[in-house]
């Protein structure tokens, strides 16, 4: 994988850069309630502003459908932008825009209206990319997470324009890369969450990547359900027990030990700190129960693995974390990863949106070595898929 990046780029003064960010922040009232998208473009814009260049914040938001509207307008965002920059952040729309992209003062940032409100902008149109290309002179791309689509802000400008990965696209490739691309050995790979249907193909992929495979969450039932295990009333599917097999097998084939959960926190009610609660061997659950976590001493084998590993990447919680006590088997993971991670024996990598919120909620994201928060295009990669707007670049 090579990509040019900002330390290739050249003398940028008076030049207009087009910078695809990802400004898709979560808002309610008028207000970002969330503005880590928007701390992920600080680095580029100021980098590039300070270089002298004319800096064209490319974004969609929302899902318009090619028909512009208040509602979907990035107008709103300049300010809040402004405000995570520390500088001043101007708005351009679609109407005049040549015009105003020409008045703007070398060093200073502007954001584009929504790529979306084209329709051929999710088309990949070389109209739009035209269009696109003809407000800049250099394209950046600084939006891993819109990297899994063609569209013509995130691939379509690659190729017309000298193409470059900002700051936040490098940091992320570079991390990607020393988890699966070319990891240190051995690595092992957390794979949780509800459903197995969801992540097959990610499942699939790392069974030939890594040395280690460890499932929890719900999907581990579908497989604990294909080795002959009575889940009870736990999430599971059943008609997934013949490709969990053939995963087995394929993980059996390639050297790569599948680690289950051997004990499991069962209840019969899905609820938070439930009477039923109870901890036992996944062979000891009962029709009414179902398995919402795994148990301690699972746990504490996983947290063995982890120590005789140099690289993790996570997917997905352990267990039902949104509930007490379910989140003790990921807290716990976590945790262990986090010290391993950070006495320098780990590197560790963890993507998904709800794994992000289950290891800000164990207190440890910092210590990972590298979080992603692309959710889409992070699965994609752990699918083993080129990204489009990645491929570009190179
Ligand atoms: P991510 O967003 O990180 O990719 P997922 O969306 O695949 O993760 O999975 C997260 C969900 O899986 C959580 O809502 C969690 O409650 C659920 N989950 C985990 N373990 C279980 C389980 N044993 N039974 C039911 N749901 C579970
Ligand atoms: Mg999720």
């Amino acid at each position: 994988m090579s990509f040019k990046t900002l330390d290739d780029i050249g003398d940028v003064t008076g030049k207009a850069v087009l910078v695809r960010e990802d400004l898709n922040v979560p808002m309610a009232d008028g207000r970002v309630t969330d503005d880590t998208r928007l701390r992920a473009t600080v680095a580029t814009l100021t980098e590039l502003a300070d270089k002298g260049a004319k800096v064209l914040v490319l974004a969609h938001f929302g899902r318009p459908k090619g028909q512009p509207s208040e509602e979907f307008s990035l107008k709103k965002l300049a300010d809040p932008l402004a405000h995570v920059l520390g500088r001043p952040v101007s708005y351009i729309d679609w109407e005049g825009d040549k015009a105003a992209v020409a008045a703007l003062a070398p060093g200073s940032i502007a954001v584009l209206e929504n790529t979306r409100f084209f329709g051929g902008e999710e088309k990949n149109d070389p109209a739009v990319i035209e269009r696109f290309a003809s407000l800049g002179d250099f394209y950046v791309n600084d939006a891993f997470s819109a990297a899994h689509r063609a569209h013509a802000s995130t691939e379509g400008l690659a190729r017309v324009l000298p193409a470059f990965a900002g700051r936040a696209m490098e940091a992320e490739l570079k991390a990607l890369e020393k988890a699966l691309g070319a990891p240190e050995r051995p690595v092992a790979a957390v794979v949780g969450g509800a459903k197995v249907s969801t992540k097959l193909d990610v499942l699939k992929h790392l069974v030939s990547k890594v040395d280690h495979l460890i499932i929890g969450g719900g999907m581990a039932n579908t497989f604990l359900a294909a080795r002959g295990v009575d889940v009870g009333k736990s999430l599971c599917e059943h008609d997934l027990k013949a490709t969990a097999e053939e995963i087995l097998d394929n993980a059996d084939k390639a050297g790569c030990t599948v680690h289950l959960p051997y004990d499991v926190v069962v209840s019969k009610e899905f609820a938070a700190n439930p009477p039923s609660l109870r901890t036992c061997n996944v062979h000891e659950v009962a029709a009414d129960e179902m398995i919402l976590d795994v148990g301690p001493q699972a746990v504490e084998a996983l947290g063995d693995v982890l120590k005789t590993c140099r690289t993790l990447v996570w997917n997905g919680p352990m267990g039902a974390f949104e509930m007490e006590p379910f989140d003790a088997a990921t807290v716990a993971l976590a945790r262990t990863a986090a010290a391993l991670s950070k006495e320098g024996s780990l590197i560790s990598v963890a993507g998904g949106g709800d794994t992000v919120a289950a290891l800000n909620h164990a207190g440890v994201a910092g210590d990972f070595s590298y979080i992603s928060t692309a959710g889409g295009a992070f699965l994609e990669w752990m699918e083993g898929k080129e990204l489009p707007g990645v491929a570009a670049l190179g």
